[in-house]
Formats: structure tokens, sequence, C-alpha cells
């Protein structure tokens, strides 16, 4: 399926719309496929500006953010870039739209060999990936124009300071659970750095020897040069919810409107749901509406001593109907009665051959008919619905009675 329209369509209300301005990022965004780069059967909602799942409990980041770090690393062509945790390998092959060449850094067998794969299928040859710790930068590479990390440390790890060109810029997610903050460093000297705060994000964990680490990634900083950070604070469950998202909070340095993922696929789910109940209903209701027009149970054949009547039992509101009714020659009392109510369902048109005579007694009609042998003895009585809804209603020839529903759709 091509998504070219969807894409477009994304980039204009998810990244332009919000205000990136860098051309190099939203051309390089109008030429990756996402779609290529989520999980099997989630490519629907690769244009949705959210996190995906893409497995190890990891996630591929919404594209606002990922546009937002490319613009704020102010990419060039010719620019080495790291990019630490591949991931899906989205934002890499972004990089590589725009820079020179990039490193890729994956704690995640799995997923960097995914990654590795996906570069080779769509030709991107300038991207190098990498199973290992990122939090120490990829030191044979070094030095780079531009290091994005797309998971957040507890503070921004140090080889990766040193491991930028002069004038380099580093992007980093820092902090724990919704406080973290996106920060820009610029290497202005040998050991001086220009920060910036980009505003407040939510990523998974860095987790490695200059992060946080695996057994309690969310609490627990292995960092030395930082002992004071959140290895000492209490652990909270909602913070452990938050931390997987790779996602934009709204607080007022960022544009608003970001839902939180899964607020947004409860959301999704909700109304897919509705659709689904919604759907099915109309469906029953026409098929049940095709029956009432001559299908296999829209009639029942109710069989009396002195003959049958063949009775509409699913009909449609305000369409014209019959009702036959079958004498036995020998019955030589041709009497047919209704009840009241069938006549709030069903107004009666005419009756062919007419009756002799009719008559009420007890809330029902009688029809009388010429006890003839040599007379006709099929009777058509000539029918219009009137109420849609559900109908008991009782008819009988001679003696006998019987009861009978019949609904009529709307
Ligand atoms: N940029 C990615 C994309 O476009 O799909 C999404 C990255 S995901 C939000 C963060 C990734 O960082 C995860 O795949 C995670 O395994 C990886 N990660 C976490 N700690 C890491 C480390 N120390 N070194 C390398 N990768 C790491």
């Amino acid at each position: 399926m091509d998504m070219t329209r969807i894409r477009e369509r994304m980039v204009e209300h998810h990244v332009t719309g919000r205000g990136i301005r860098d051309q190099n990022v939203t051309r390089a965004m109008l030429m990756v496929p996402r779609e290529k780069f989520v999980a099997p059967g989630s490519e629907e909602f690769a244009y949705e500006d959210a996190p995906l799942s893409i497995g190890e409990g990891q996630t591929i980041s919404q594209p606002f953010i990922v546009a937002l770090m490319l613009e704020k690393a102010d990419l060039d062509a010719g620019d080495k870039v790291l990019e630490v945790g591949t991931g899906s390998g989205y934002a890499s092959a972004l990089m590589s739209r725009i820079a020179g060449h990039v490193y890729s850094i994956e704690r995640h067998e799995r997923l960097a060999l995914q990654a590795k794969e996906r570069f080779e299928k769509l030709g991107y040859h300038n991207i190098d990936v990498r199973v290992g710790d990122g939090s120490k930068g990829w030191a044979e590479a070094a030095p780079f124009d531009a290091i994005i990390v797309s998971a957040s440390a507890p503070e921004v790890p140090s080889a990766l300071k040193e491991q930028l060109v002069l004038g380099g810029r580093l992007i980093v997610p820092v902090g724990r659970g919704e406080a973290q903050r996106l920060k820009r460093l610029t290497r202005t000297g040998a050991a001086a750095f220009e920060e910036d705060d980009l505003g407040g994000v939510l990523f998974v964990p860095l987790i490695g020897e200059d992060a946080w680490t695996a057994t309690h990634p969310m609490y627990t900083a292995t960092a030395p040069s930082s002992p004071e950070t959140f290895a000492s604070e209490p652990n909270s469950p909602q913070d452990a919810k938050a931390g997987g998202m790779g996602k934009i909070l709204p607080l007022p340095a960022l544009p608003e409107g970001v839902l939180d993922h899964s607020e947004f696929q409860r959301r999704f789910w909700a109304i897919q749901r509705i659709s689904w109940i919604v759907f099915t209903l109309l469906l029953v209701t026409c098929l049940l509406g095709l029956l009432g027009r001559g299908g296999p149970l829209s009639r029942q054949t109710l069989l009396l001593p002195d003959g049958s009547v063949d009775f509409p039992v699913i009909s449609r509101w305000n369409a014209p109907e019959y009702m036959t009714v079958n004498f036995t020659p020998s019955s030589d009392d041709r009497i047919f009665t209704i009840d009241a109510a069938f006549l709030q369902t069903f107004s009666i048109e005419g009756v062919d051959p007419p009756q002799k005579a009719t008559f009420a007694r007890a809330g029902r009609i009688g029809y009388v008919f010429p006890a003839d042998p040599a007379g006709p003895t099929q009777i058509v009585f000539r029918l219009q619905t009137q109420l849609p809804g559900p109908l008991r209603a009782t008819i009988g020839m001679g003696g006998e009675i019987r009861s009978q529903s019949t609904f009529i759709f709307p």
C-alpha cells in the first residue's frame, strides 16, 4: 500500500504544522517510510503522531519529537552523526538522509539486527549499526558533529560530551519519568559546553554503564558522577509507567495537543468497538430486512383442522404484504378470524375473493366465506404493514385458534 499521501499529511500536520522549520528534516521525513519501521500489523498507525511498540519493551519515538531532536541537532550534509538507541532505526534512517554518515548503537541485539536489515532493504548504505552500550559512545568512530540520544539518561554521559567535535551538538533527554528534560549541549571548548533546555519529554531509560542500571532501569543510576541522583528516591509505579513512551509532555515549551499514547490507544479502540457494534447492527438489520422480503424465514404456515394460513412473520414497515388462507374443500364452516392487535400492525387493503360477511365479536374480527365445495378454497388477504415492531396475533379458522408472532422492521 502506498502511504505517500498519509506521510505528507503527517509531516504537514505534526511536523511543519507544529513549528519544525528545518527543510532538511521535513524532506527526510517525506522520504523515509515510517511504516517500514513499525511492527507488522501496526503499519496503519505509522503516521499517527505517537510512539509505537517495537518489541523488547521499547518504542519507536513519536515523529514530532524525532523531528524536533533532528532540527535542534542542526544536521548538515557531510556531518558525522551518532545515534544512541537505534530502536527501530527510523531516526537513524532520517539522519542518514541529511548527514554524511550515521553511526547507530543499540543495546538490544534483536533490534539492532532488525534495523540493519531495514537499512539494507531500503538502500540506506551510510549507516553503521552496532550492538552495545551507547552511554559510552562509539570511541572508534568519534568525534561526531552531532550525537542524538533516544533514551533518557540520569545525567549527560561524559563520554558523549567528549566525543563531540568543537561546535558539535549533543541532544539528550535527562531525568527520570515525567521529570525528563530534553537538553542540547554545544561544545564551545575543550571542556566548555553551552546548554539549552528544549522542554519536557518522556523517553525509555538509557541503560548502561554511564546511565541507569538494567535491574531497576528507571530508578537506579549507575553514573558515578551523580551519587545524589535518583538512586536513593523511592520507586514510584507512576514513573515506571511513564518510562516506556518516548513522547513529548504537554509542557509550555513544546506545542500542545500531544496525546498520551495509551490514552490515544484507549480512545481509538473505544471508537473502533462502537463502530463495530453499529456496523453489526446495521448488517443484521439489513439481513433480516432482506429475509423479510421473501427470504426463507419470512413466512410461516399454520395448520388448523379446517385448513392452513400462510402468515408473514418478518416484514418491513410501510410495505405491501399478503396472507393466504386455505380452507379444506370439505370445510362447511368457512370463517376466518383475527384479533384487533393484528389490525394495528397490518391494514387489510383487500380480500380476494371477497368475503360474504364480516362480523366483530369479543375483540376479534370474523370473515365469512361461502361454504361452496365447488367454490374457491384459497383466500388472499392483501395487507399493508403499519407499525414497526413485534406483534403477537391470534388467528382462527372454525373453532380453532393459533397464536403467531411477527416482526416488522423499521
Ligand atoms: N530512535 C528510535 C527509533 O526511531 O525507533 C527509538 C529509540 S527507543 C525510544 C530507545 C532505544 O534506546 C531502545 O531501543 C533501547 O533499547 C535503546 N537503549 C537504551 N539504553 C541504551 C544504551 N545504553 N545503549 C544503546 N541503546 C540503548
